[in-house]
């Protein structure tokens, strides 16, 4: 089977040195497997969205050089996709309307305990669509972190797919793009070693084959908090990227040479395809917490 890797950003502002990390990761593990590498912008939550975001990211990627294979997809044009496959198992009773505030959630201990499952409720108005979980995931191998376990109340939790104010959720989406672009390895930051174990119960119930996994190590700021939008961290630079880009590399464990790092761009990332190994990543993982 041939390699599909993806960078799948959300819009939430201009690329950063978390995502160029994570952009690079995944590019590089692609290119070293002989792969395709795409791109999918992950808009499906406008509030936190920063208008032009999306653009700024992929004009931010050419200018590093970082060309993805085939058409960019928008998670924002496949609602339908999504839709119907929440009325499909809505159908069958493999999820559920759920009027649950997370207030009630928190006092009944945290965790979600299929208070709405059989309650039949209709309206979909105010109410958040879950999963009736049935192949719960309490343990999964990364690439590089070899096993990750999963504490099994967060495993077996009836997670929500679709939100009580009409948003679909990141695990749902992520799934069925992945799924439907024939994506074979997901490649992505250690922040999101949480819920892969609710992704692969998604495959698991749709039958579908599961990916591999890697985890990259989170670049944090000084307070070791992560760089994310969130927090503001700063662009990077699009101008003058041959500085970032070897800073980005040897975050990923690269030892790059001076006649490379002296080189142009295109020759640096090539050394970066040809050098690429999994075991000089860092192996800092983010605790998984119980809440
Ligand atoms: N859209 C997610 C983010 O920007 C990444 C999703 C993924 O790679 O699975 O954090």
């Amino acid at each position: 089977m041939s390699y599909i890797g993806r960078f799948a950003p959300s819009p939430s502002g201009p690329l950063h040195f978390g995502s160029l990390v994570a952009a690079l990761g995944s590019y590089f593990q692609a290119k070293a497997n002989g792969g395709q590498w795409f791109v999918r912008i992950e808009d499906l939550d406008p509030p936190r969205e920063m208008a032009g975001a999306a653009e700024l990211i992929l004009q931010t990627l050419k200018s590093y050089h970082l060309f993805w294979d085939g058409e960019v997809v928008y998670q924002s044009q496949r609602h339908e996709l999504y839709q119907a496959q929440i009325e499909q198992w809505l159908l069958t009773d493999k999820a559920y309307f759920c009027q649950c505030t997370r207030k009630q959630i928190k006092e009944l201990g945290g965790f979600y305990s299929g208070t709405c499952r059989h309650k039949n409720i209709n309206d979909a108005s105010m109410s958040a669509v879950r999963l009736a979980m049935e192949y719960p995931v309490e343990n999964f191998q990364d690439l590089r972190h070899g096993q990750i376990d999963i504490p099994p109340a967060l495993a077996k939790e009836d997670f929500i797919i679709k939100r009580r104010d009409g948003l679909f959720a990141y695990n749902l989406a992520v799934v069925l793009d992945d799924i439907d672009q024939g994506i074979t390895e997901v490649v992505r930051g250690a922040d999101l070693i949480e819920p892969t174990g609710r992704q692969i119960s998604l495959y698991k119930m749709l039958g579908q084959p599961e990916v591999s996994y890697l985890h990259l190590p989170l670049a944090t700021d000084k307070n070791g908090q992560k760089l994310s939008k969130q927090n503001y961290a700063t662009a990077i630079d699009i101008d003058n990227p041959v500085p970032t880009l070897l800073t980005a590399m040897q975050f990923l464990g690269f030892n790059i040479p001076k006649n490379i790092a002296t080189s142009p761009i295109d020759d640096i990332l090539l050394w970066g395809c040809k050098n690429w190994d999994l075991t000089l990543l860092p192996n800092t993982l983010q605790q998984i917490h119980d809440s």
